[in-house]
């Protein structure tokens, strides 16, 4: 922090405050000070205090989203990110992408693999102020074996793919969470299932051993870095949560075991389900498969139990809204993972805000530094016109969000430059079979 942020004071004034705790939401004025939220009660202003009228407005932590693929540009596809990027041109792209973030009322991500791992220098120029974005907790490659993540056949059996790299073997997975480590990783995370395709309605295997996945957790652990497990299905969480993993992607499909395993653990979960959320209640107007739009919906119904079980016992919640691609673009979803916990978990309004504020601060590694509106707390402060304790809808639009403050610094909301197309960056489609019904006009593309 720079001296003349340290000695900066700002009134926000006569606000109606969410504090992130889950309390439910009372009158205050807050004050920051540098970086700081200096107090949080009833406030005299002075000459040297910059004063903002918060009358009307709810006073409330800055969003944290627990999984946002910062560097993937919005992608239509894993081919596009795999062989149509290049790594410095996605790290300056990322810088804009940032922009949306914060004019979206996020304050923090937890970035879990990067376009060749560009993640890590997106966060360190935000950190140096290069770059004006939110907090990045960054992950590098997704570790993978050679039998792949999601991606399946599409990720090469060695190296690097995209934002993958695989290792096989116990001096592969020692040395390269070693170097992501060296390189900067603030988490290590593994694809701890994945699709073959010809095992397919067997839905994700879990495609690592259990010494494996205990030995990525040795290793990053003695280094004092915690892990993170992308895992669909019972298998893969079980293992994970076994291993001591430290924060769990979807968590889908769980058994009693490992419900109870979770619990005991007190292993945080980001399910991630605004990628398919959006596909069940938006994919008609842009053409989804109605068949793929039930399976996504089966997949948030089954795991609703298990979820609700898991917040109940205390486990963390974290909000993560798998921005990045085509179906959840930068900007506009963020705030969605409330609403689905809201209807399928049936969390309280104040619930869902306090997963994706107190509880979130454990992705950034922040916990009970960030994330609630109280004195000593670091000061990631929006400003919101309605009350999310009612509707969290009111956070999706990005009218209703008035003040931003990351580390105590007003962000500057006035709208970005519009962007032009970069030339070779994305996957260009030829579109739907060109069938002899489609030309003539008798049948839809894409039917039959
Ligand atoms: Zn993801």
């Amino acid at each position: 922090m720079s001296a003349s942020a340290a000695t900066q004071r700002i009134l926000l004034q006569a606000g109606i405050v969410i504090d992130g705790t889950g309390r439910a939401p009372f009158p205050a004025d807050v004050v920051i000070e540098g970086n700081t939220i200096a107090s949080v009660g009833s406030v005299a202003s002075n000459a040297e205090t910059r004063r903002i009228d918060a009358r009307g407005l709810t006073v409330m932590p800055g969003l944290i989203d627990a999984h946002c693929h910062l560097t993937f540009d919005d992608a239509g596809s894993n081919p596009e990110i795999f062989h149509q990027r290049r790594h410095g041109l996605s790290a300056l792209v990322a810088g804009y992408n940032a922009g949306k973030l914060l004019r979206a009322g996020v304050t923090g991500i937890l970035d879990p693999d990067s376009v060749h791992e560009c993640g890590v220098d997106v966060r360190d120029a935000i950190e140096a102020g290069v770059v004006e974005g939110p907090r990045i907790a960054a992950g590098c490659y997704a570790l993978i074996p050679k039998l792949g993540g999601t991606a399946g056949q599409l990720i090469a059996d060695k190296g690097i793919t995209g934002y993958y790299k695989v290792v096989e073997g116990r001096d592969e997975i020692v040395s390269e969470v070693r170097r992501q480590v060296k390189v900067g990783a603030d988490w290590i995370k593994v694809h701890v299932s994945g699709v073959a395709p010809r095992y397919a309605h067997r839905g994700e295997l879990c495609h690592w051993t259990q010494d494996e996945l205990d030995l990525i957790c040795a290793v990053a652990h003695d280094l004092g870095v915690p892990v993170m497990g992308h895992c669909r299905g019972d298998e893969s969480s079980w293992r994970s949560a076994r291993a001591g993993m430290d924060l769990l992607f979807h968590a889908t499909g769980l058994a009693e075991r490992t419900v109870a395993a979770i619990i005991e653990r007190g292993i945080p979960v980001c399910p991630a389900f605004t990628f398919q959320a959006n596909l069940v209640e938006y994919g008609h107007r842009i053409g989804t498969d109605p068949a793929l739009i039930k399976l996504f919906e089966r997949e948030i119904t089954d795991s609703a139990d298990s979820l609700r079980r898991l917040h109940a016992a205390g486990v963390p919640l974290l909000t993560g809204s798998e921005a990045g691609f085509t179906m959840v673009p930068y900007g506009h979803w963020h705030h969605r993972e409330m609403e689905v916990f809201v209807r399928y978990l049936g969390l309280t309004p104040l619930q869902a805000i306090q997963c994706a504020t107190q509880a979130g601060a454990r992705a950034l590694k922040l916990d009970g530094k960030v994330g609630v509106i109280a004195p000593g707390m670091l000061a990631d402060v929006i400003c919101v016109a309605g009350d999310p304790s009612r509707d969290v809808g009111v956070l999706g639009d990005p009218a209703n969000i008035r003040h931003v403050f990351v580390d105590g610094r007003a962000i500057d909301l006035s709208p970005q430059r519009a962007r032009r197309p970069i030339p070779g960056w994305r996957l260009p489609s030829m579109g739907a079979a060109l069938t002899r019904a489609v030309a003539l006009g008798a049948a839809k593309p894409g039917s039959g």
